[in-house]
């Protein structure tokens, strides 16, 4: 194990563990009675499995290049508009993209996604913020796909955490059968090849 290897875990771990930190704080920032939507970014918004059978000269400029899901698009800006909402971004990936992700999301929204985008390090991770945020927000709506796997050719989903998700009773969650409606035409759904 390289000394960069040792020193790899423990920032990761600071790093979620700040992420987490900060929307704990958000939330204990919200009024009673407001309306939380949490939105996943790769295959939720985005087309992102086809882009891991490409090669990018970076990871930065893979990201940047993903194409949108426009009705997805459509439904989370709706969000956005609406002063009843909170909107935030709960993703699985590398902190090494986490800027140019608040980026791409800023300039694809026409929105500040500042502190409002944290990163985990797995899809388990997630359930540490939904549950933190369904014992203090009454109403939640979760839109994510929680699948893997699409680039390799069958899709599979995490289905530990999504029932998971699915047990918490204030939680709406909406997932690949929720996507799949809304973008039906989206190639991202369809098979490969
Ligand atoms: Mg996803």
């Amino acid at each position: 194990m390289s000394i960069l290897d040792i020193i790899k875990t423990p920032y990761t771990a600071f790093l979620n563990w700040r992420d987490f930190n900060i929307f704990k704080k958000k939330i204990g920032s919200f009024a009673k009675g407001s309306r939380l939507v949490i939105f996943d970014i790769d295959n939720t918004i985005t087309c992102t499995w086809p882009s891991l059978l490409v090669t990018y000269p970076n990871e930065k400029s893979r990201v940047l290049s993903l194409a949108v899901n426009l009705n997805c698009l459509s439904y989370l800006k709706e969000k956005i508009s609406n002063e009843n909402y909170k909107v935030f971004f709960l993703s699985h990936r590398s902190f090494k993209i986490k800027q140019c992700t608040i980026d791409w999301l800023t300039s694809v929204l026409d929105f500040d996604a500042n502190e409002k985008v944290f990163f985990t390090s797995s899809p388990k991770m997630k359930l540490n913020y939904l549950e933190f945020a369904s014992a203090r927000i009454g109403n939640i709506e979760f839109i994510d796909d929680l699948s893997f796997n699409h680039e390799k050719g069958a899709r599979l989903l995490y289905d530990e955490v999504i029932n998971k998700v699915r047990g918490f009773n204030n939680v709406e969650y909406k997932g690949v059968d929720f996507l799949e409606k809304l973008d039906d035409e989206n190639y991202y759904f369809k098979s490969r090849i």
